[in-house]
Formats: C-alpha cells, structure tokens, sequence
C-alpha cells in the first residue's frame, strides 16, 4: 500500500512511456477479483479503459486515477556481491487499489534504468504471469499478476523480440534492497521510515514487542525462512536470489529464469547464467539465511536507536540463528505433509532424505513421483507399486517403500481419507519449463490460446483434470534441458 518514502532520494515521479497499439495477451480473473475490477462475459474488463492503463498508455480508469506513478530507489546484492544502487529499472508503482499496489513491469524507463531500455519483452512478461498465478493456487507467497499486455513495439535482446507489460499486484513490493539502500547511505531517519511503515501496515503485532525493530526483523526473516521451505516442497527454483529480489513480506516476488524441477537433482541449476550454481536448488535455504544477514546488518541502526552497538549485534546475531531453526520445522513440516505423515517421529527426516537421495540418483520426475505416493495403499505390497519402477536403485526403492509402509500403518487415518489431504499438498501440475516455453512460442505468433489455458489448469493444480493429463506429465527427453537465462 503506497510507497512508504516521499523524496527524491527514495523514489522518483515516473509516468510510464506508452506503447504503441496495446493488446491483451493475459488477463488473471482471480487477481482482478482481489482488487474488484468488475469483468464482463469475456473475463475482461467492461471499462476499455484498462487496456490502456495496463499498458501505460493512461493513468486513469473510469473509477481509478493514479496521478502519482513512481520508480523507487533500492540497492543490493548481486551473486554474493554488492552491486550498489539498483532500483526500479522497468517497474512503475501506479499506486493503490484496493489495499494493494499495482505495478507495471517493462513500462519503460525509470531514473534507475542505467543502461537497460526500461522494456521487457512478452516471453519473459508470460513467464512471471503465469507464475505468480501458479505460485498463488499452490497456496504459496507470492505477487500476483493481474496481465499482461502486448505490443508491436521491437525489443533487441539476443535477438529481436516484442514489448509487453506485465501489471503486477502485491500489499508491498519493498524488498531488502530498499533497507539495504538507506543503510548503505548511512540514512537512518530513511530506514526508520521504511520500518515503521512495514509495522504499520503490514507487521502490526510488532508494535506489543520491546523492540519493535527487532520484531520487524524476526518476523521478515521467519516468513522468508518459511517461504523457501515452501519452495522446496514444491520443487521451484527462484533463479536469482539477489538481495533486491527478496521481499520484505516474505513474498515469491521477480520472476525470471525461476524453473521447476522435473527430473530430481538435488543442485540443479535454473539460471543458465548462473555458472558458479550460487542459486541451485538446494543452495536456497543457504542463500537465503545469507540474504537475511544482509538484512540483519542493514537494520543495525535501527536497533542500535536503543541499544549500544554490541548489544544491537548481539540482538541481530541471535535473531538471525532463528532462521535454519524456522526453516527445518517449515521443511519437516512440509515433507512429512507430502509423505502423508500426520504424526510425527524422529526417523522420518531420514525417511524423506533417504526418498530425496533415490530421487537425485535416478534423476525420477519431483512432480510425478510425490504425486503418485498418495496411490499407495497401506495394505499393497512393495513388489505391486509402480513407482518402483522409476528407480534404477531396485533395493533400495524397494526398502525404501518397505519402511515407508510400515511406518504408513502407524498413521490412524485410512488410505482414500490421507490420500485426499496428500493430494492437496502434492501438486499434479506445476509450470514447467516445456509448457511454458510452448505457450510462449505460440503466443510469439500471436495465439495466446496456450497462455490462456495453461492459467486455467495450473489455477487448480491439485484437481485431477483428466482432460489435461499430459500437462502433468514429465517432459519428452529432448524437452527436458531447456536452458532459461537472465535476459528478459
Ligand atoms: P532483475 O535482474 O530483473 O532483478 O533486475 C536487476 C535490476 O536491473 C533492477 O534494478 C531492474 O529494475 C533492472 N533492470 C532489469 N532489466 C532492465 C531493463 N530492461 N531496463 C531497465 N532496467 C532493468
Ligand atoms: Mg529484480
């Protein structure tokens, strides 16, 4: 809800530059519900003038006007590195709508647009669509995508491409960058408004603790450690966790070269720029612990308002060892979940590391093979599973399922009863990288059919939906190595 900071030090006055001949490519009805936009038949909005607001081609609506569309300073660390000052290079913050912000990414340039064009271009604008809408019917945090709009207008990337905007929704887009910014500044008044912002809108309970800004940071630093415990159950790799990408209310938030895995590897690489493997899959618990202690030393000041400095360290460094703590419950929490354990023992954590390390060994489909231990009935025998046959480890598959039966008989719930909850937690459809690059490609010949239908599907991914099977299922070999990079 309205960036907290006035000033041009913290934010600048940014119309977006229009594009010629908009046209919608994607609309999320969902996410227009969120923000009441009323829709004619067609899903789409019956005031014309969205289009052209989507666009960055106007400012107003019928019933909204946003006379003041900013660009915000942030700054941040890059691959490890701190990269200094960063901030909205293509993003425009339109302002509020119903206790939201909307955003337009790729509307062009911004006073922190250094040497980009300020564009996106639409495969990069579709992929951040249609996962933010996936990420949200997965039930996990995120910044939803309102749609995406079209254009004519050539985009030079490696090749040459076209211009598309993509409106994006969330309460806050601030991001430890923006705390990151003011401290590298060495602004403390900066920082203090920021946080008291981020309290009083978004962390109200902060307020009852004796120091709130610790609170603050605990609870970013709690809801981001939950947030990939999340991801990792469901298999997504972000891509490229920089600093200035990580949001302060614990939201999945820019996406780019993100991917989710199909065939299990455990340091599977998304990023195909990211040639050091700093944001592999199992490096983003890690990474993200790291981004917290970037975090933790840019609020340093605010704690140090009521603290000497080695009592504000101490504070910060013992808050901060809450992180793998939250994490690991988060992560138990979820796998347990996915094996349909409603109970809980000490041996199951090495049950499901056992299951994970067969998984990487066989490189077995993540999406598929959770999906599919809902099947199994208390009462089967291992020799009957068929999953058993996705493993090239047959012993230890076979084992593996041995233990996991008996330890299935210890749950009271019945087999239909657990495997309906296992069903909501282990999606039967996920974006992967094959179905979006096939959208993509049509959509680059102007048929958005496949964009439209694939939001439909991955907006109920836990429904069976047998009309749509082979959307469930792991990529065709020549399908599977789909590199994805940073340029969007
Ligand atoms: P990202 O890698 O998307 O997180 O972007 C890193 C920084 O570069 C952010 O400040 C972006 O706003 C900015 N940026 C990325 N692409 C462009 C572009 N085409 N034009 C201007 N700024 C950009
Ligand atoms: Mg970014």
């Amino acid at each position: 809800m309205a960036f907290p900071l006035q000033g041009d030090d913290a934010a600048r006055h940014t119309p977006p530059t229009p594009i010629p001949d908009p046209y919608w490519v994607a609309f999320s009805k969902s996410c227009a519900e969120l923000i009441d936009i009323p829709l004619a038949n067609n899903d789409l909005p019956t005031d014309h003038k969205w289009l052209e607001l989507l666009s960055g081609n106007s400012l107003e609506t019928e019933s909204n006007q946003f006379t003041a569309p900013i660009a915000s300073a942030y700054s941040g660390h890059q691959f490890g590195v701190w990269a200094g000052q960063l901030g909205d290079g293509r993003a425009i913050l339109l302002g509020d709508i119903a206790n939201q912000e909307l955003q337009l990414k790729g509307a062009g340039k911004t006073a922190y647009s250094r040497m980009g064009d300020g564009r996106a271009v639409l495969r990069s604008s579709i992929r951040e669509f249609l996962c933010s809408e996936a990420m949200h019917s997965l039930g996990i945090p995120t910044s939803r995508a309102l749609a995406v709009v079209g254009s004519k207008m050539p985009v030079i990337r490696e090749t040459r491409e076209t211009a598309a905007v993509c409106a994006r929704v969330a309460p806050s887009f601030v991001r430890v960058g923006h705390f990151e910014h003011f401290a590298s500044l060495q602004n403390t008044e900066r920082l203090k408004e920021l946080a008291d912002d981020l309290i009083a809108k978004h962390y109200p309970d902060c307020r009852n603790s004796k120091i709130p800004y610790l609170e603050l940071f605990k609870s970013i630093s709690s809801r981001n450690a939950t947030l990939v415990a999340q991801w990792q159950a469901v298999g997504f790799c972000h891509g490229v966790l920089n600093s200035d990408n990580i949001s302060a209310l614990g939201l999945t938030i820019d996406y780019g070269p993100f991917g989710f895995l199909d065939q299990f590897q455990i340091d599977h690489i998304c990023n195909h720029s990211d040639h050091s493997g700093r944001y592999a899959y199992h490096r983003q618990p890690q990474v993200m612990h790291w981004n917290m202690a970037c975090l933790a030393s840019a609020m340093l000041p605010l704690i140090e308002l009521s603290h000497s400095d080695e009592e504000a360290q101490t504070l910060l460094r013992s808050a901060l060892e809450e992180f793998p703590i939250t994490y690991a419950a988060a992560w138990q929490k979820s796998f347990r979940d996915k094996l349909g354990l409603h109970t809980s023992e000490e041996a199951d954590i090495e049950l499901i590391e056992r299951l994970l390390q067969l998984m990487h060994d066989s490189r077995v489909d993540y999406t598929t093979l959770f999906r599919s231990l809902g099947n199994i009935d208390k009462s089967t025998l291992v020799k009957d599973i068929a999953l058993r046959d996705h493993f090239i480890d047959r012993d230890g598959i076979d084992l593996w399922l041995k233990d996991y039966l008996t330890r299935l008989a210890k749950e009271s719930l019945g087999d239909e009863a657990r495997r309906t909850i296992m069903n909501t937690v282990n999606p039967k459809y996920v974006l992967r990288n094959h179905l979006a690059q096939h959208a993509i490609e049509l959509a680059q010949q102007d048929d958005f059919s496949e964009v439209h239908k694939l939001l439909n599907i991955l907006n109920k991914p836990f429904d069976e939906q047998p009309e749509n099977e082979s959307y469930s299922q792991a990529p065709a070999e020549h399908l599977q190595s789909i590199s994805v990079s940073c340029s969007s």
